[in-house]
């Protein structure tokens, strides 16, 4: 294989994938960094490796395993040139992209570009809500909520205070989100409703304590929150008055992902729209900052070293166990056998 720097844009990683061996072994530097192949399976390190096949033997289970076991990528029968700039892509566009661009842009059906995409947002969503808690002693964060779907567009504040999810919201999905103003970090969920103790429980569970949380006035964050931390509740109006007590990092958060779900990706079942809420949480969160510099292939080697130990199959998606043609390459015919 061509010696090739590393692929900093993604015309380069689209050429430097192109080459299996290439692809491999990128794939295998970021998925073993120290270099030392264990089995996915039973972590014994002693395995060999066969080269032709680019599969290696695990010698304590006797099984084979490729780079793909175990990771979001199993059993899936898209090459490794394919998933990577499908990662490169996601990771790095503004907006997202849509399944109908990205198909077309891979040469593989928008169904399974569609299930690609899904599978990658899985992987993206490993420092989303679930991971570590932000805030502490001395920070800043800002809380808020927004509401999704019908005819996607900004609700008034005020009026979204009172909805509880109820009324003209009823069709709605909930978002809620938290920022960390000193480490410049959104966790961000979908919530089934906005009473009370779900918004408190979801900051609890997310940040820690001795945070100072602003909010805007939902009624929702009154009561209990002073026991835990130093609240001063927003009122929109004040903002500007009032200096730092604001939300105005969050709704910056709401516009970035508005913005992708009404031009990229057009119509999002509410069952599906914490995906890409995660989708926006991993760019966000890996974005270009004075204190942390990000380029393209930074994100990329973030996303791509996060595919270990992450499952999603067409039945969690579906909620049907069959798959019909669900995953097929350009021409038609998958390669199952392929054997990375
Ligand atoms: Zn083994």
């Amino acid at each position: 294989m061509d010696r090739l720097p590393e692929p900093k844009t993604l015309q380069e990683a689209i050429a430097y994938f192109a080459d299996p061996d290439r692809a491999f072994e990128f794939a295998k530097s970021l998925r073993w960094p120290d270099g030392n192949v264990v089995c996915p399976r039973c972590n014994a390190a002693k395995n060999s490796f066969i080269k032709t096949r680019r599969l290696w033997f695990c010698y304590a289970c006797k099984r084979q395993f490729t780079i793909k076991v175990k990771t979001i990528m199993e059993d899936s029968p898209i090459g490794l040139d394919k998933w990577m700039t499908a990662f490169w892509l996601l990771a790095n566009a503004k907006n997202g992209i849509s399944s109908h661009e990205l198909g077309r842009s891979l040469g593989v059906t928008q169904t399974t570009a569609w299930f690609m995409l899904q599978r990658i947002r899985e992987v993206l969503k490993k420092h989303s809500f679930d991971s570590s808690k932000i805030g502490g002693e001395g920070s800043t964060l800002e809380a808020d909520e927004t509401f999704v779907g019908g005819n996607v567009k900004n609700m008034h504040k005020g009026k979204r205070v009172k909805a509880e999810g109820k009324g003209p919201y009823k069709n709605k999905t909930i978002v809620q989100g938290i920022l960390d103003r000193n480490l410049r970090q959104v966790r961000a969920t979908v919530v089934p409703n906005v009473t009370r103790e779900t918004l408190q429980n979801q900051i609890l569970k997310n940040v820690k304590y001795g945070s100072t949380v602003y909010t805007d006035n939902a009624v929702a964050y009154d009561n209990g929150m002073q026991r835990r931390f130093l609240h001063d509740v927003v009122n929109k109006t004040e903002a500007y008055v009032r200096g730092q007590v604001h939300v105005n990092g969050m709704e910056n958060f709401w516009s970035l992902l508005k913005r992708s779900l009404r031009g990229t990706y057009v119509a999002v079942e509410p069952f599906h729209l914490s995906r890409y809420v995660d989708e926006q949480v991993f760019r966000y969160n890996n974005r270009n900052a004075k204190q942390t510099p990000r380029k393209d292939a930074d994100r990329f080697k973030i996303a791509m070293s996060q595919v270990v130990g992450r499952r999603l199959t067409y039945s969690d998606l579906t909620g049907k166990s069959d798959s019909p043609h669900h995953e097929t390459t350009g021409t038609g015919t998958a390669e199952i056998s392929e054997p990375f």
